[in-house]
């Protein structure tokens, strides 16, 4: 138990968003605490798609992306349940690298820099005394004047929690080894949902489909049945499964996604990554959202280390800046995530798309930012 110790800033999270902003602030540092229920090295539910426009911040955190001969992507590959396919370049385009390795070199750089981090450690409340948080976890409590909310798509009581939505979705993830393009980033539909593949490092692929959870419910929760009787439907999808080896015997699976807009500032807390707001798949770009809002609220705490800007002032900067970069652009995931589940809607946006290279550009750019 390490109990009443206390902390420049407590970071409940580390996912991407959490060890982010940990590395960020140790490097200026601060003393910080971050603390997760799980250990790493760790497999998650993920495309492992990653945008280029997080490239160059991985580099300045310390993690040599540029020495690992990473699949490297600047190609897109979409095909419709009947097997209409659309190919276009990517203007930006991404990076293949697995949860598993990724997360694990953030950790051992955020122990590099003196971040304290408490793993296998569940966070279980936290209450407010004048200007500070006193937290609560399985292995003791802590106090610190900043606390931010990195926990991700679901979030622990107290913190803000958004009403459930309609449609909650599954998400399902294999590795997998298949011989296919190097380059692409292939989006394949099925009714329900939208499956997407591309290398990652050591030659494996990953595979990773998002489907709703009602289709999943018609064939008894068996995700099998659902596989062979709905997913091969499309021919892209029927090959991969035939063809492919899979490294689990079972899948990963994470049920009630949703996705839109949360709250970046709540009742004085801080949120990021997920926590503040979860931009459908589609988009490839929910890992670099994450990163991108850690590099946001590091900019604006360190005005308020520094005593420049007060706690309400970096609180009303931090949510501006939050919603200018991520409002627009998760809404407009969440709309262009309906043309890809819907049967014929999705036959009939890929029939359009196909010849208007425009409209598919300006989806890329609205949901995408520009290298940070
Ligand atoms: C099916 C699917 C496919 C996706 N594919 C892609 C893709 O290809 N490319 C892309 O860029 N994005 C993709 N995303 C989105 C991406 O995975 C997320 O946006 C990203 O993981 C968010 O990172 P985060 O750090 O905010 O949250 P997380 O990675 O979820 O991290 C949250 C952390 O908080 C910890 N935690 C939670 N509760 C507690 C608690 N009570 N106590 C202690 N610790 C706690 C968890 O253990 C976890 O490690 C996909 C999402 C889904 C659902």
């Amino acid at each position: 138990m390490h109990d009443n110790q206390s902390y420049q800033a407590i970071i409940i999270g580390g996912g991407l968003a959490g060890l982010s902003l940990a590395i960020l602030l140790a490097k200026d540092n601060r003393k910080v605490l971050l603390i997760d229920k799980g250990e790493y090295p760790r497999h998650k539910v993920c495309g492992e798609y990653i945008s280029l426009e997080s490239w160059n911040f991985l580099e300045r955190l310390g993690i040599p992306l540029n020495t690992m001969n990473l699949p490297q992507f600047n190609s897109l590959r979409i095909s419709s349940e009947k097997g209409t396919e659309l190919q276009s370049e990517l203007d930006l385009g991404g990076f293949g690298l697995s949860r598993f390795v990724l997360e694990e070199l953030m950790y051992k750089r955020a122990l590099e820099l003196g971040v304290t981090v408490l793993t296998n450690t569940k966070y279980l409340n936290y209450s407010k005394e004048e200007r500070s948080f006193i937290v609560e976890t399985t292995k003791g409590t802590f106090k610190t004047e900043v606390l931010c909310g990195a926990f991700g798509k679901y979030a622990p009581k107290p913190f803000f929690k958004k009403n459930e939505e309609k449609h909650n979705w599954v998400g399902i993830k294999y590795h997998i080894t298949l011989d296919h393009a190097e380059d692409e980033i292939a989006l394949h539909n099925f009714e329900g949902g939208y499956c997407g593949m591309s290398k990652i490092e050591d030659g494996k692929s990953c595979l990773c489909y998002l489907v709703k959870q009602e289709q999943l419910a018609k064939h008894n929760n068996d995700i099998k049945s659902l596989e062979e009787s709905v997913l091969r439907r499309n021919p892209y999808l029927d090959k991969i499964f035939s063809n492919a080896q899979f490294h689990y015997n079972k899948p990963m699976v994470i049920s009630n996604v949703t996705f839109s807009v949360k709250e970046p500032t709540w009742q004085d807390v801080f949120y990021l990554g997920d926590s503040a707001g979860t931009i459908a798949p589609l988009s490839g770009n929910g890992m670099s959202n994450a990163m991108r809002s850690a590099y946001l609220l590091h900019k604006h705490l360190t005005f308020l280390f520094k005593g420049q800007k007060s706690k309400a002032e970096t609180m009303h900067n931090y949510r501006k800046d939050w919603l200018t970069h991520f409002g627009g652009r998760i809404r407009f995931g969440r709309f262009v995530q309906q043309f890809f589940c819907k049967k014929n809607l999705n036959e009939a946006s890929i029939r359009i798309l196909k010849h208007a290279t425009f409209i598919h550009k300006q989806i890329i750019k609205k949901t995408h930012g520009k290298s940070f």
